[in-house]
């Protein structure tokens, strides 16, 4: 992608309302644009930092059965009647409103009124079940304060996946595993989550919530410094500074953090309420047991962003950054750079990698290394009069800060190293 040709460009002076650090960072570097509180547009170098933590969000639901479908954000009012949502706790957060001919709706703030009925039409017997459905769909809520940028959007994204069992030991099985792929999610976008007992639960009066510290979090922790045994301070039995409760060992200690996921053991709440039923191998009607588990992956580009900063900008880990390389030719008289540069460009697409490639000829080098920081891209690479003297360039690492010269002729084995192959991650021939 070349940066002249780019919709979004850095912005220099933002708007005093963006309060949080991720918003004004990821507004500064041009990944985001505030329509109103709480509601973005993701422009391109966003979206694709988006799109890849959805696409690792995706890989790890399939991993353990899950199939992606997409619901309505559209829901009439009736299923969430029945649920008896319609009225508490939904009216504080639900966006309801009229349509034709006093028809009244809600935009889908969570989807369990909506995904029982649509599992029960396809579930008669045992043999139909277990069924696993997830989709990643914006959802909106009305919530009080949007002040934290994309941690809390009234419009944000949610990835909610939705298990449904012959029994409690069927259910239970599939919730460990899905704590196994929140793990693995949170991981490979670089953020270290602390499972965390909280409230929320129905039947087991706990839900399990996956917390990243951080101190721009809106929720308080204790956490055992040893086991990594927490708690939500909503629910929590302990304090900061008493000894772990688990391991007997750590000590706990009390952070600010951010709720990045939360599943639940739903059990027959929604099931009978939409009294959804499958018939067992005797011919007998039984419940059916529902599990909930929800990410969202707006509120984890924020927090990436909340994370991986510095004065100067942005430091997206490999995984989830927007490109993996940061190309910058700095301007000469000598036409030679430009023509290396663009070879330099191609050669590089051809491998598989993804470049930002700064071509911009009004801009000096000083803008262009300002920009590359905020931008955040893990490596730089800078093509200049002075590094071809040498038929080098120079390669940054932003989240070092090291640099090293390497001959032009070196770069596609150095590249290796740091991109393994193709730069796709898997190991395959393209
Ligand atoms: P919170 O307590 O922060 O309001 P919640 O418990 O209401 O969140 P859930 O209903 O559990 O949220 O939603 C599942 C996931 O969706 C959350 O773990 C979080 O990652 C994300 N999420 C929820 N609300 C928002 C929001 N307003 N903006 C961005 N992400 C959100
Ligand atoms: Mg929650």
């Amino acid at each position: 992608m070349r940066y002249t040709q780019l919709f979004g460009k850095t912005v220099k002076n933002v708007s005093s309302d963006l309060e949080s650090r991720n918003a004004e960072l990821l507004t500064k570097a041009g990944f985001v644009d505030q329509l109103t509180a709480g509601v973005y547009t993701y422009l391109p170098l966003g979206l694709r930092v988006l799109n890849r933590i959805k696409d690792i969000v995706r890989e790890e639901m399939d991993a353990i059965g899950g199939q992606e479908i997409l619901m309505p954000a559209l829901t009439p009012k009736e299923p969430w009647k029945i649920s008896g949502r319609w009225d508490d706790p939904g009216r504080e957060v639900m966006f309801q409103f009229e349509g034709h001919g006093d028809k009244e709706y809600a935009l889908g703030w969570t989807h369990e009124e909506i995904v029982t009925p649509l599992v029960k039409k396809f579930v008669k017997s045992y043999k139909d079940l277990p069924v696993m459905v997830y989709q990643i769909q914006d959802k909106f809520r009305n919530e009080a304060r949007a002040k934290a940028g994309l941690l809390r959007g009234r419009e944000f994204s949610m990835k909610d996946l939705y298990s449904f069992h012959r029994d409690e030991a069927g259910l239970v099985a599939y919730y460990e595993k899905t704590k196994q792929a929140y793990f693995n999610v949170f991981k490979r976008c670089g953020l270290d989550a602390f499972i965390v007992r909280a409230s929320g639960g129905t039947f087991s009066k706990y839900s399990d919530e996956y917390q990243v510290l951080t101190d721009s979090g809106e929720d308080t922790i204790f956490y055992c410094s040893a086991c990594r045994y927490a708690e939500n301070k909503e629910v929590a039995e302990m304090k900061g500074g008493d000894k772990c409760p688990k391991c007997k060992d750590g000590t706990i200690i009390e952070a600010r953090a951010i709720e990045v996921g939360n599943i639940f053991m739903n059990k027959t709440k929604y099931t009978d309420a939409f009294d959804f039923k499958y018939i067992d191998e005797t011919g007998k009607p039984q419940p059916v047991m529902m599990g909930c588990y929800g990410i969202g992956p707006s509120r984890v580009m924020g927090t990436i962003a909340e994370i991986y900063n510095d004065a100067n900008g942005l430091k997206w880990p490999a995984s989830i950054a927007p490109c993996d390389l940061h190309l910058i030719e700095i301007k000469s008289k000598d036409e030679k750079v430009r023509e290396q540069a663009t070879a330099l460009y191609g050669a590089l697409m051809q491998t598989g990698l993804e470049v930002l490639y700064d071509d911009r000829e009004d801009k000096g080098a000083g803008e262009k290394f300002a920009d590359a920081d905020l931008i955040g891209i893990p490596k730089r690479i800078v093509i200049s009069e002075k590094t071809l003297k040498d038929e080098s360039v120079e390669i940054k690492d932003r989240a070092t800060g090291e640099t090293k010269m390497v001959k032009l002729v070196d770069l596609g084995k150095e590249l290796e190293h740091y991109f393994g192959g193709c730069g796709c991650g898997e190991e395959h021939q393209h």
